[in-house]
């Protein structure tokens, strides 16, 4: 498997207005049971993992432990990441996650909607006193062509990103921040659906929230399944064939139905009227789809 972006905690320093999972300072974590039992329901090679919140600098006994539990799993063959706000990064605490086999820090609050406690200087200050090279986000190799032992990025929730603007979830949903363009096909782009199920595809990444699966970032109105009950792989099996999830392998929600009658017209026509293609995913699993789980998120 190409990548696993693991939220392990909603509990954050923040609560941002954009916020898509709705994190704060109240929010849950997984206990270390858990985080043990989701890290043996992984597949047996996972080329990069990258722990996020949440602000997972906010938990940091339980992120060693899954950078512990993780490393003792895969070793030096997976790149180890972490997506920070910086608000609790200091030379201290760099010093420790390099000693857990963390590679790359990604401070993913660089935008307007962030109220960040430390400033850009203040942090490549703290990256530079530990050696951790700067590379601009997205690179992952320096002018060399050589991946840095350690490095950091900055980037945040701006349209410049591929992202293309704030998502239509959680607070971000609530407060009407999300970026209205039915134009964005969001499923058909990296963190979006694309790809979820080509085992060994460099395009395949799976979102893990808390212990739900989901084959996107934005997650779907319905998890994939439970990593505290089954394995990823065996998750993903029971998707493939299935034409709803074929669709979103595609990165084509528009033809979500298809097999079942609802026309790409029709699609295309809910996806202008509601503003975005995960804005009618969510419609069509809600509404019309009969999926291999029931439970709702
Ligand atoms: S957007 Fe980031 S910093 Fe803000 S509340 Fe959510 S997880 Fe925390
Ligand atoms: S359309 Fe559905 S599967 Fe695709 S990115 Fe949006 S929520 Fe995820």
């Amino acid at each position: 498997m190409q990548s696993i972006y693991w939220v392990i905690t909603r509990a954050c320093t923040q609560k941002c207005a954009h916020c898509y999972i709705s994190a704060g300072p109240d929010e849950e974590s997984l206990s270390e049971p858990e985080v043990e039992q989701i890290v043996r329901n992984f597949p047996e090679k996972a080329s990069q993992i990258i722990l996020a919140g949440g602000e997972v600098l906010l938990v940091k006994s339980l992120l060693y432990k899954a950078l512990d539990t993780l490393y003792s799993r895969f070793g030096k063959n997976t790149r180890y990441m972490i997506q920070t706000n910086g608000d609790l990064l200091d030379e201290r605490t760099v010093e420790e996650l390099l000693g857990h086999n963390v590679s790359r820090i990604d401070i993913s609050s660089i935008d307007a909607f962030h109220n960040n406690r430390k400033s850009l200087g203040h942090l490549n200050e703290i990256m530079n006193s530990k050696a951790v090279r700067y590379l601009e986000f997205p690179r992952f190799v320096d002018e060399d062509g050589n991946i840095p032992l350690a490095a950091y990025s900055f980037w945040g929730s701006t349209p410049d990103l591929w992202l293309g603007g704030v998502w239509p979830r959680g607070r971000a949903l609530e407060n009407g921040l999300w970026k209205r363009n039915p134009s964005h096909n969001f499923c058909g782009i990296w963190s979006g659906a694309l790809g979820f199920l080509d085992n060994d595809s460099p395009q395949q990444e799976i979102n893990v929230r808390l212990s739900h699966a989901y084959p996107c970032c934005p997650a779907t109105k319905i998890p994939l399944g439970d990593l505290r009950e089954k394995s990823l792989l065996d998750i993903l099996d029971e998707h493939r064939g299935n034409h709803v999830y074929e669709a979103l392998n595609r990165g084509r929600p528009e033809t979500m139905g298809v097999e079942q009658g609802i026309s790409v017209e029709f699609a295309k026509a809910r996806i202008e009227e509601l503003g975005s293609c995960c804005l009618w995913c969510d419609e069509f699993l809600e509404k019309y789809s009969q999926t291999p789980h029931q439970s709702m998120c």
